[in-house]
This record gives structure tokens, C-alpha cells and sequence, in this order.
């Protein structure tokens, strides 16, 4: 029998909700140790708690916690797969920071719940199975790490939360799943074509996100330039365009030798330097700004906070992002 290891860090999944009042929050005994024995049919399990908190506040610095614990554990037992529980608001990020920390061909899986362990149709238990099931996939290695959720795979580059409150919200607007579980089976119907590695020690840096919108001034930026920033990541209009008013404080911001990653807030899509107007894609890119190739606003972020512990050599970012 194969041999995983769950490590939960919080979320919905280990909450339970008030009947009387409806309110969600963490129990104080962790539901999900309840729940454990019944998977004895799938794996040979280990659990632990790493954390016990919502991902609204779960930060970089516990993101490089869970990713070392993983190495760790995965250095000193046998394990075929891990399994991390996690709260879907921010799963994206955490997701995807590890698969660009981590350094191993084990299947690790990520998931969580839209309903608390105690809500009528909750899918807690449901997605903490099938995702066991995914990590002792033979064909789930290699694969980068796997965000299971609603009996979907989903590569942790592509998936984003899509609906507030819908059990089907972690969706890849642009390329869809990898694979899919049923009853019988885990199936995988496409492959990565690219995984990379950042092999960071420590996170360190303040990357800031700015989403633009129209007739937006130059105030917003100026005041994040006061914050310290060494890398910003910006939202920008459709193909890679932002507002006039922002070229002259985002050309000072990269004189300065601090990096810029061009996103779109469009969700499928990549940024491109096809307009030649004021504030158009090419003109950012003539002045240094870096076009990153498809990844949402927050997972440029990561990304820039992982390469800038590893460079700050320009032209080494621009490949980072190509
Ligand atoms: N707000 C919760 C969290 O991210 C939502 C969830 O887990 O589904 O922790």
C-alpha cells in the first residue's frame, strides 16, 4: 500500500460551522484528525498540523515553512505522495510557490473545501480523499504540484479561484484540467510542457500588486514607491497597456533599478508589446518593464519574490518570465 503524508495548514476544510448562527471558524480540535481513519482504505496515512489558520493569513514566510517541512519529510520517510489541506482563498499562491520551491518528482497535491466539515453537502472529506487517491497516481509525478478539487486536477501555474461560493470554483481559464477522478480511476489527459525550479533559502523581499483601471492618476503608484518596494507586479489593461497618467512615475520606479512585471487583469491571455501609445505595451517594454507570459497578478508576485532572492540581474528576470 502507498504511503502519504497529509500536512494541514487550515482553511474551510478544518472549520466547523455554528448551527445556530451559521458563523464559519477553526475549531479548536482539529475536525479533519476525525476523519483520518476512514481514508486507511486508500493510503497508509500520516498526519500533522503544520498550521491552523485561515489563508487570508497565510503569508510567504509560511508558504517557504511548508515547502521546507515537505523536503524534510520527504528526506527522512518514504513517502509516495504528500497531501497539503488548505484554505481556498489564497491556495493559488501557495500552490504555486511550491511548485516552483519544491524539488522533487512525488506527486504533491493541494487542496480544501468551499463547505465546513459539518455543512450539509460539505466536500472536505470528499476532496481530501480524492486528492490521497491523486498522490498515490503513479502517473500524477512529474507533473508539478496538483491542485484536486470537485474531482478536477489542475496544474498549480493555471488554477484560480473563480467563484466566491460555488464548489466548482477552482477552474484554468486558459488551458482547463489536467485530469480528472472518478469512482474507477485518476486520469490525466495532458502534460506539463515546462516546470521550473527555484531553489530559494529564505524569503525576504517586499513585492507590491497594483491592479490598473481607467482614468487611474499617478497618486497610487507614488505612494507605493514610498513603501520600500523591490519588485512590483501591475495588473495591466488587456494586452499589456496601462493609463497615461502612470508611464512617468513607473519609468521613475524602474530607473531606479527597481524590477516591473507586466500582467494582464484580463484572465486568459498573455501580455504583449503591440500598442505604441502612450502608456501602450511597447513603450513599457522599451523602458525595461518585464512582460510575464500568462500567470495572474498574484502569481507573478510569487514568482518575482522567488527569482529576486536567486538575482536581480535584469536580463536573468526576463528569461525568469518569458
Ligand atoms: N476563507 C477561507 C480560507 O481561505 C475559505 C476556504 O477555505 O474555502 O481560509
Amino acid at each position: 500500500m502507498k504511503k502519504v503524508l497529509i500536512i494541514h495548514t487550515g482553511g474551510t476544510i478544518s472549520m466547523k460551522e455554528d448551527k445556530n448562527t451559521g458563523e464559519v471558524s477553526p475549531a479548536t480540535e482539529h475536525p479533519l484528525y476525525e476523519v483520518v481513519p476512514s481514508l486507511a482504505e486508500f493510503a497508509k496515512i500520516k498526519d500533522e498540523v503544520l498550521f491552523h489558520i485561515p489563508s487570508p493569513h497565510m503569508t510567504p514566510k509560511n508558504m517557504l515553512q511548508l515547502g521546507s517541512r515537505i523536503h524534510e519529510q520527504l528526506a527522512t520517510e518514504d513517502y509516495d505522495g504528500i497531501v497539503v489541506t488548505h484554505g481556498t482563498d489564497t491556495l493559488e499562491e501557495t500552490a504555486y510557490f511550491l511548485d516552483l520551491y519544491l524539488q522533487t518528482r512525488k506527486p504533491v497535491i493541494v487542496t480544501g473545501a468551499m463547505r465546513s466539515i459539518n455543512e450539509i453537502g460539505s466536500d472536505g472529506l470528499y476532496n481530501l480523499i480524492t486528492s490521497v487517491r491523486v498522490a498515490c497516481s503513479e502517473e500524477a509525478k512529474d507533473k508539478g504540484v496538483l491542485v484536486v478539487m470537485n474531482d478536477e486536477i489542475h496544474t498549480a501555474q493555471n488554477v484560480t479561484k473563480t467563484s466566491t461560493s460555488n464548489v466548482a470554483t477552482f477552474q484554468s481559464p486558459q488551458y482547463g484540467p489536467i485530469g480528472m477522478v472518478t469512482k474507477r480511476g485518476v486520469f490525466f489527459h495532458h502534460t506539463l510542457t515546462k516546470h521550473e525550479s527555484y531553489p530559494i533559502q529564505t524569503i525576504t523581499t517586499h513585492v507590491a500588486l497594483l491592479k490598473t483601471y481607467a482614468g487611474m492618476d499617478h497618486t497610487i503608484l507614488e505612494a507605493i514607491r514610498q513603501t520600500n518596494i523591490d519588485g512590483l507586479v501591475i495588473e495591466a489593461l488587456g494586452q499589456g497597456n496601462i493609463p497615461p497618467a502612470l508611464v512617468q512615475p513607473l519609468r521613475e520606479i524602474v530607473n531606479a533599478g527597481i524590477p516591473v512585471v507586466l500582467v494582464s487583469r484580463c484572465y486568459q491571455g498573455i501580455v504583449q508589446d503591440i500598442y505604441s501609445y502612450d502608456g501602450g505595451g511597447k513603450q513599457l517594454k522599451d523602458m525595461g518593464v518585464i512582460f510575464s507570459n500568462g500567470l495572474t497578478g498574484p502569481k507573478a508576485r510569487i514568482k518575482l519574490m522567488l527569482s529576486l532572492e536567486l538575482t536581480r540581474n535584469p536580463h536573468d528576470l526576463v528569461a525568469m518570465f518569458a
